[in-house]
């Protein structure tokens, strides 16, 4: 029997709600707005569940919801954090509704699998499969495995290849290689019987990189082949005219500099720990002048062995590179001979306990800090809002006479690497992603004069596809909430499998449902009781714990 239109709100599949130990807490409300559309016909839907944002970047997490005329299939594409501003709350993560059938991971940052990986870090349930590259698996996994002490859990992380396709009910998701900075960043082409939608994640142009695989051009331009009836790219460098600069430009750069300073002995070298990208090129020199790199900082670490267990193994590419951590034997006999090398390091955005910061406090024994022989090549950007953290390492410099010099590539498309993945892809209408209002506005603008059609969207609006080679329309508005967290203090576990152990990493969170994604309105929010532990309804995990 064919619901009824009044009924549709009961058969609708977003209707989830977390529960927690003083009842339940109505997240999504259903408002449809589909006037002239048969609404028990299949249908398509998408909407930004975060990373749309008012004000700014972060949190990215799409819902793709294939409705048969029966029953709703539901996928994540991302499910990220974003840096809450809130005073005292840590994160931001997107509520994810229930019946999601799988979340597919576009690449390792934070702001695109910080969700789930804060979600599974916990015990708290995501949806039953986690797909995405090797690479932004593993990063995933050895997370699991610092926090929670084990690195498989329920549900199933499936690794998957670029072109490789998953079928998720009705819904398929194949893989296509996108440059960025961390490797294996993957877009996924998401097929329904009524929509063909790509998703891109964060990417560049970039088709020289050093770790491949990079963009796949001819990947994209057989999808606009197949047919898209839209494109979700990436908004976050928009307002940059241009391409966005190639990583080989960052390495002759950084040549120069060498060459430059005969003098130098000590290259101190600030690096975002994920920009596995910018450690191959660093690699690659190594190789070619004979400098050895020196590494130092957990979270470099941790990026080197997720690389090297995903296939990227930087000593196997550039076998005359010599690389080694600072804590080994080799990397403390080069510092105590004083061997011209590379210091690679963490703490690029002030992070006060990570190396950057620590060896301008003058803690770090493995640094010198000579006014002739020391020049900093500071290898990223400083993301806005973390300026006043970063001042007083650049400050320390200036204030010890050394050197520093910034060179740094972003990982994002610039306005010409935008208008690129348009061109080969060609879809009907492309929809601006990941940026705030004002990224969104001016990335449409770009398209728009370029002759594309460009449809805007905000977190919580719903756009319907309701067949192939159709315009979308608008569906109505459901309130996109944010879940905020806060830690409740450090906690020693000493065995973090045990029943106690995994009750207690449970429990370090408070979480706060918030009523915007953006900080001014958060206000309102409902406080969940602390140390409760809360589920989201529906989404349960159903395999072995
Ligand atoms: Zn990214």
């Amino acid at each position: 029997m064919r619901p009824a239109h009044g009924s549709l709100a009961k058969s609708e599949y977003l209707l989830p709600a977390i529960i927690c130990d003083t009842g339940s807490v109505s997240i999504f409300r259903h408002k449809p707005d589909v006037k002239g559309h048969d609404m028990t016909a299949p249908y398509t839907e998408w909407v930004s569940l975060g990373g749309n944002n008012e004000d700014d970047i972060g949190g990215n997490c799409h819902l793709v919801t294939y409705f048969d005329g029966k029953h709703a299939h539901s996928i994540l594409v991302d499910a990220g954090n974003k840096f809450s501003k809130v005073p005292g709350y840590d994160q931001f993560f997107p509520i994810l509704p229930k019946g999601v059938k799988a979340t597919f991971c576009t690449h390792g940052h934070l702001d695109h699998i910080g969700a789930t990986a804060h979600l599974l870090n916990h015990g708290l349930p995501v949806p039953p499969a986690v797909y995405g590259s090797s690479m932004s698996l593993n990063v995933m996994r050895i997370q699991l495995g610092r926090v929670y002490g084990n690195e498989n859990p329920w549900p199933h992380l499936h690794d998957m290849e670029p072109r490789e396709a998953v079928n998720v009910g009705h819904i398929r998701v194949e893989g296509v290689s996108v440059s960025h900075s961390i490797p294996q960043a993957m877009g996924f082409y998401v097929v329904t019987p009524t929509a063909r939608l790509l998703f891109t994640g964060d990417c560049k142009w970039d088709t020289q990189l050093p770790i491949k695989p990079v963009t796949d051009v001819n990947g994209l331009q057989r999808i606009g082949d197949r047919g898209l009836e839209a494109l979700f790219l990436d908004s976050t460098r928009c307002q940059v005219p241009g391409f966005t600069r190639p990583e080989q430009d960052v390495r002759d750069e950084i040549r120069a500099q060498v060459l430059a300073n005969p003098q130098v002995d000590e290259f101190i070298m600030p690096v975002m720990s994920t920009s596995v990208q910018r450690m191959a090129v660093l690699a690659e020199l190594s190789q070619e002048m004979n400098i050895p790199i020196i590494y130092e900082g957990r979270s470099i670490e941790d990026m080197l062995e997720a690389a090297k267990r995903s296939k990227i193994d930087l000593k196997k590419m550039y076998p005359g590179a010599r690389i080694m951590n600072a804590r080994s034997f080799q990397g403390q006999e080069m510092i105590k001979q004083g061997i011209r090398h590379f210091h690679m390091g963490t703490g690029t955005q002030g992070e006060e306990n990570a190396f950057f910061a620590r060896a301008m406090r003058g803690e770090s024994q493995n640094v010198r800090l000579n006014q002739a022989k020391t020049l900093v090549l500071f290898l990223a950007s400083v993301i806005p809002g973390n300026e006043a953290a970063c001042e007083p390492q650049f400050a320390k410099l200036r204030e010890m006479g050394i050197r520093y010099v910034l060179i740094h590539t972003s990982g994002h498309g610039s306005a010409e690497d935008l208008l690129k993945y348009g061109e080969v892809t060609k879809p009907r209408v492309l929809f601006p992603v990941h940026g705030s209002r004002a990224h969104i506005d001016h990335h449409a603008s770009i398209q728009q004069e370029a002759g594309r059609k460009v449809q805007m969207a905000m977190n919580g609006d719903r756009w319907r596809w309701d067949g192939k080679g159709q315009t979308p329309y608008y569906a109505g508005h459901i309130d996109t909430k944010a879940l905020a967290c806060k830690e409740m203090g450090q906690k020693w576990v000493t065995n973090p499998k045990s029943k106690t152990g995994q009750e207690v990493l449970r429990n370090i969170y408070e979480y706060k449902i918030v009523d915007s994604w953006d900080a001014p309105k958060t206000e309102s929010g409902i406080v969940l009781p602390a140390k409760k532990k809360i589920v989201l309804a529906g989404m349960e995990p159903v395999g072995p714990k």
